[in-house]
């Protein structure tokens, strides 16, 4: 059942703040990203890249300001990107949705998982999520009035218990919010668990809600599989991605929701009320970076995953037991075997002893034991910096 989180995990208080928002006061990434920049400290913490996406997109966005596209675009987004978030499914996943009633643009993945949380959630009903979970799930369900049901997700590999998924199950249960592949663990869900999930939400006319931003971050010769895909799902799900991710460019903030018409006009009632609509340069150069050849993606998953084995191998030799990672930019470990339990007090105290920024994966869980002695590190920098930031972490253990 859900908890409230103590605040001191996430800043001060405001005396103002709603009830329902108390424990969300400042974010993690936010917090740690200031630690990193006050103390110049390698930033492996808040999850973005330090290099730009491809320069196609860069001359598509430029090109649509000097062409004048700078006013109101549609509510639901601009033909050109709609279109090509339709073509962008059906090639990856064959998924077909029709660009006119079946696709949201929206301001990020964050829009659309709120928006979509706020359109679908009546107060007091439940959502059955995923623990670690990424923030913006929680304080979503929060803002509608929502109640969370974590079902734990342990390592080494991040499974879970099918009962335990089962047992989340109450006559409140409204939804199922996925995110594979995951944040922070980078676990990629296998076709067994997500038929577990399928199963389930047919089973208990639930609707899935699944953010798959980082579907194109995947390695080794895995495969992402979208829940949509599964048998009885289509229809049910609500599917969520963004540009950030897949391009590189996670300040542009341009996402999209996929779903039947009926999801898709709820969604998009309570999205023109948060934004009303999303930078028109933006829709353009996304629109063209879904439509690039097959080999940029496989590239981008390449350089990803050859960047994930450099930090991973790093941290090994640093002391942590490290937990495969299969997709995202996030590795995980375990902080235990250099003599730590605490990963809030020691992702603070890590800048001072070696100059390096990581996330303590604690507060994005409800069970706070489950997730107390695990740490998670961002590999989508620079190897130089990467190489950098292993050389720091190899001190700790002196
Ligand atoms: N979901 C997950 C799992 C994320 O890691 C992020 C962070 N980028 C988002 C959603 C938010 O995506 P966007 O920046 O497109 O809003
Ligand atoms: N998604 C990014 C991460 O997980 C952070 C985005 C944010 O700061 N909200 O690190």
């Amino acid at each position: 059942m859900s908890s409230t989180r103590s605040d001191p995990v996430h800043g001060v208080r405001s005396p103002y703040l709603v009830e329902r928002m108390a424990g969300f006061g400042t974010t993690i990434f936010a917090e740690m990203s200031a630690l990193a920049a006050a103390t110049g400290s390698v930033n492996l913490g808040q999850g973005f890249p330090d290099s730009d996406g491809p320069p196609a997109l860069v001359e598509a966005a430029i090109a649509a300001i000097r062409a004048g596209d700078n006013q109101y675009p549609p509510g639901i987004g601009i033909a050109p990107l709609r279109e090509a978030v339709a073509e962008h499914q059906e090639r990856f996943w064959g998924l077909r949705f029709d660009p006119d009633t079946e696709v949201l643009v929206t301001a990020g993945a964050t829009e659309a998982i709120a928006a979509t949380l706020l359109a679908l959630l009546e107060v007091d009903d439940e959502v059955i999520t995923f623990e670690p979970y990424y923030d913006s799930y929680a304080a979503g369900i929060a803002l509608a009035g929502g109640q969370r049901r974590c079902v734990t997700l342990r390592p080494p590999d991040y499974s879970f218990s099918f009962d335990a998924l089962r047992a989340a199950v109450t006559p409140r249960t409204k939804l199922v919010l996925l995110n594979s592949p995951h944040n922070p663990t980078g676990k990629v869900f296998t076709r067994e668990e997500l038929e577990a999930i399928a199963t389930l939400c047919v089973e208990h006319d639930l609707i899935a809600v699944t953010d798959e931003v980082y579907e194109h971050l995947v390695y080794d010769g895995r495969v992402h599989i979208p829940l949509a895909t599964l048998p009885g799902m289509r229809d049910r799900t609500v599917t969520i991605s963004s540009a950030g991710k897949s391009f590189s460019m996670t300040g542009w903030k341009t996402g999209w929701v996929c779903a039947r018409p009926e999801l898709v006009a709820a969604v998009r009632t309570v999205k023109q009320f948060l934004t009303y609509v999303h930078g028109a340069p933006f829709q353009h150069a996304a629109a063209a970076g879904l439509r690039l050849p097959d080999d940029y993606f496989e590239g981008l998953a390449l350089d990803m995953a050859a960047k994930r084995d450099l930090l991973a191998g790093g941290l090994a030799d640093a002391g942590f037991t490290v937990f495969p990672s299969a997709g995202t930019y996030f590795v995980t470990v375990d902080i235990r075997p250099l003599g730590e339990t605490d990963g809030l007090a020691f992702c603070r105290s890590l800048p001072a002893r070696c100059g390096v920024v990581a996330v303590p994966t604690v507060v994005f869980y409800d069970d706070v034991d489950a997730g107390a002695p695990l740490v998670r590190f961002m590999f989508g920098k620079r190897r130089e910096v990467l190489e950098e930031a292993v050389v720091r972490l190899k001190g700790l253990a002196s």
